[in-house]
């Protein structure tokens, strides 16, 4: 089942891209909280190697358990990430795609220089507007950029952006946020100057084809691979 799953998304993935002259990798992390290690073994069978989990502490009991703990895989936090989690999450993840806050990043920094260790981050943007939403509002990354540059972070390597598409069927809408992104990304990129400010992280099960078309590179599939929740 996750195996045919699995085919079926990169197959489509090929698609989209094929239909829309995309000649850059489209890379794909799955997401896989609420489900058991032995799916994401499963997964990883099939050639997976990039995971996805929300909660800090249902990663680090999954992804440190007997079936995976040996296993060449690289997990990204997704979720919105507690201050008093950071240690946990520095020491499980290779990257974090949720950061919204500096005293997060400052939190996450402090971990990361602890045990002399580098993670990559995103800056999760609320390009819906939403107000119950995690992410920075469009409106103040500018601010939130500069405090970035001035503290002129050592472990913490920004990559990109992420967002969580609006809740609803209107696809319009979908289309808008994620294009919002596409262009905060492209104003940042500005900002940054760096080559490896490459990753602009949108899309889910249900709406990862729009969040291809509008310019996302990394798109973050849970019900689609492993089933509903
Ligand atoms: C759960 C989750 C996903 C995956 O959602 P599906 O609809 O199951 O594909 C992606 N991104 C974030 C931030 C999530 O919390």
């Amino acid at each position: 089942m996750i195996k045919n799953n699995i085919n079926y998304i990169l197959e489509n993935i090929a698609g989209i891209k094929q239909k829309n002259g995309i000649d850059y990798d489209i890379n794909l992390v799955a997401v896989t909280k609420n489900f058991p290690a032995e799916d994401v073994l499963e997964a990883y069978n099939c050639g997976i190697t990039l995971f996805g989990e929300n909660r800090i502490q249902e990663a680090d009991i999954k992804y440190n358990s007997d079936i995976l703990k040996e296993k060449k895989l690289e997990l990204h936090i997704i979720g919105h990430l507690q201050r008093n989690k950071a240690k946990t999450a520095v020491k499980i993840a290779s990257m974090i795609q949720s950061i919204d806050k500096i005293e997060t990043l400052d939190s996450v920094e402090r971990h990361c220089s602890l045990i002399n260790k580098k993670i990559d981050y995103l800056l999760e943007i609320n390009t819906s507007n939403e107000s119950q939403k995690m992410g920075v509002f469009p409106e103040e990354t500018d601010k939130i950029v500069e405090e970035i540059l001035k503290k002129d972070y050592k472990f913490c390597n920004i990559r990109g952006v992420m967002t969580v598409g609006p809740l609803c069927e209107d696809q319009a809408e979908i289309r808008k946020s994620f294009r919002n992104l596409k262009n905060i990304f492209e104003k940042l990129n500005k900002y940054f100057q760096k080559k490896d400010f490459d990753i602009i992280s949108m899309g889910m099960s249900g709406d990862y084809p729009i969040a291809i078309e509008e310019g996302g590179n990394l798109i973050r599939i849970g019900t689609g691979i492993f089933g509903k929740r």
